[in-house]
């Protein structure tokens, strides 16, 4: 995750909470990536408390660092190495076509060159460590398509090197969309005050921005005839309680607008509330989290610098004879 604005629910039900859950099955690598960050100004400052703060996040999210390491992208150098080499097998066009890249872009009235290259750097975070899988929400399916794609032109060109990550999408949640305009998807540079529900939110606020949520002309949910707006509701809904279509269907069926919200809200609140515990208590030794991060530097490195050291030794760039 970039540490860049609020984490809302959309990161957490669509990319965090499904963290926590594969950590049992894979071994786990997760980044901060503070280099993607930049591609866009951010204040020094609040980028510096803003890394410490999504690594409380994570943590409070119950990611174990015993289990899982947990990085800083600009910590480990090999990041930042393997994207270069990857944008030299990039064409241009790959990366002008990509969908976040056009919206970001449309934003700005200058485009930095880093916007551009931030799926080769991306597909560098993958297979800099052999990654099986990458666990995200849809909207980022398509740089892991793109990342694929780097690998295998890389592999064409220069041999076997990258294995092939999948995308692994959760089964609800993987589109959180806006709450004030269910049309677009929740995100952390949206301007409007009632678009997402952040994960520090405190519960009035969270009751406010879902109370207002935009809904439709119809007075109560009708699973024939859903509007963006209410499938986004129970989408959050099913997301954080993990209910069946089924039991979606026989307990909101005919309920009218009013009572969803309140569910969505009380659901909201009753799992962001422990999360919000764990996380002041998480921040509450100023030297956990570093030394968290430390030590997870120090655990994927070696993974990191002996695939960089493939990388150079298939293009040909200098490495040190080997004794
Ligand atoms: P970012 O906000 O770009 O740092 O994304 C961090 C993670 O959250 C990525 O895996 C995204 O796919 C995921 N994500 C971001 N916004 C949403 C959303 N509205 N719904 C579901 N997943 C999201």
């Amino acid at each position: 995750m970039q540490p860049s604005g609020n984490l809302h629910i959309g990161n957490y039900l669509g990319a965090l909470k499904n963290w926590v859950r594969v950590q049992a099955d894979y071994e786990c690598i997760f980044c901060i990536v503070d280099l993607h960050a930049v591609t866009v100004y951010q204040d020094p400052a609040e980028l510096r408390a803003k890394i410490i703060e999504i690594a409380g996040l994570y943590l409070a999210a119950g990611i174990d660092p015993r289990q899982s390491s947990i990085m800083v992208q600009s910590a480990v150098p090999a990041h930042a190495e393997l994207a270069w080499m990857l944008t030299c097998v990039t064409p241009v066009g790959w990366l002008e076509r990509m969908t976040q890249y056009k919206a970001k872009a449309a934003k700005q009235e200058s485009v930095g060159d880093g916007l551009l290259q931030y799926p080769c750097l991306m597909a560098a975070d993958i297979l800099l460590y052999q990654a099986a899988a990458v666990p995200v929400g849809e909207d980022q399916a398509q740089h892991l398509e793109l990342t694929r794609d780097i690998a295998q032109r890389f592999n064409s060109l220069y041999g076997e090197t990258f294995v092939m990550p999948a995308t692994s999408l959760p089964g609800v949640g993987a589109r959180i969309m806006g709450l004030d305009d269910p049309t677009t998807k929740m995100s952390k540079s949206a301007a409007g005050a009632n678009h997402a529900v952040a994960l520090l939110d405190p519960p009035d606020r969270i009751r406010k921005i879902v109370m207002r949520a935009t809904t439709d002309s119809n007075p109560a949910v009708d699973f024939e005839n859903l509007g963006d707006g209410v499938a986004n509701l129970l989408n959050i809904f099913q997301a954080f309680a993990g209910w069946t279509g089924a039991q979606m269907r026989a307990h909101f069926s005919g309920m009218r607008y009013g009572d969803l919200k309140k569910q969505v809200a009380e659901i909201t609140i009753s799992q962001l509330e422990p999360f919000q515990q764990r996380y002041r208590e998480m921040m509450s030794d100023p030297d956990y989290i570093p030394g968290i991060l430390r030590e997870g530097a120090a655990r994927v490195s070696p993974i990191a610098n002996s695939t960089v050291d493939l990388v150079k030794r298939r293009m040909g760039l200098y490495t040190e004879p080997r004794p």
